[in-house]
């Protein structure tokens, strides 16, 4: 099972970061060593002292596909839900700087926390999903799916593209904005359509 994940795909996230806007999606992975298994804490590594949260609506793919048309994506995923793509901001920051690939800062193990899944038919319309994360008791981020710049479909289109999907994987699409730091002692709640898919702890 392999993660990939959007970047830049909603407009005031790519502002608050000062990146360029995409003309085309852009993606990374992350392997399935990043899986935050479930019941355990996030850790807190001791490689970075900048981890940011980043909550993001994830699709799972339920059937393999390479070259997929963007009108037979919605074939290929039948779950969505809310997860959080940790990011070691200070390490992607240098290796940004240096024109170095993101591993180190967006595939260490527990960076990829995946709440609980519900199938698509049961969503009334997967364009139009409201997400969200609670830090401490508090909204911290709260997006809406029709928002992306580049929707569930043509992401799906243009991965397949490239990399050859699989039944199992999963696609972080992107975050909102408001993206921020956990401290140890944290607490967060994943929200999908206003009910909590995902509580955990930073450690
Ligand atoms: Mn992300």
């Amino acid at each position: 099972m392999k993660m990939v994940c959007i970047g830049r795909n909603y407009l005031a996230h790519v502002k608050e970061l000062d990146n360029d806007l995409p003309t085309e999606p852009l993606f990374f992975m992350k392997p399935d060593t990043a899986l935050l298994p479930e019941g355990v804490p996030f850790v807190y590594p001791d490689f970075s002292h900048q981890i940011h949260y980043e909550t993001e609506l994830v699709l799972r793919i339920c059937k393999t596909g390479k070259d997929i048309d963007e009108k037979d994506a919605p074939y290929y995923y039948d779950a969505i839900t809310v997860g959080i793509d940790f990011t070691a901001r200070d390490l992607q920051n240098q290796c940004k700087a240096k024109g170095h690939p993101w591993e180190k800062a967006k595939a260490f193990d527990g960076s990829a926390v995946i709440g609980k899944f519900k199938s698509v038919k049961d969503l009334e319309n997967p364009s139009d999903i409201a997400f969200g994360m609670k830090l401490n008791g508090e909204w911290r981020q709260q997006g809406h799916s029709r928002d992306m710049i580049f929707g569930f479909d043509k992401i799906v289109s243009y991965v397949s593209r490239f990399v050859t999907l699989k039944e199992g994987d999963c696609i972080f699409t992107g975050t909102p904005q408001g993206v921020g730091e956990v401290q140890r002692g944290d607490r967060l709640e994943l929200f999908l359509e206003g009910k909590n898919v995902k509580r955990f702890d930073i450690e």
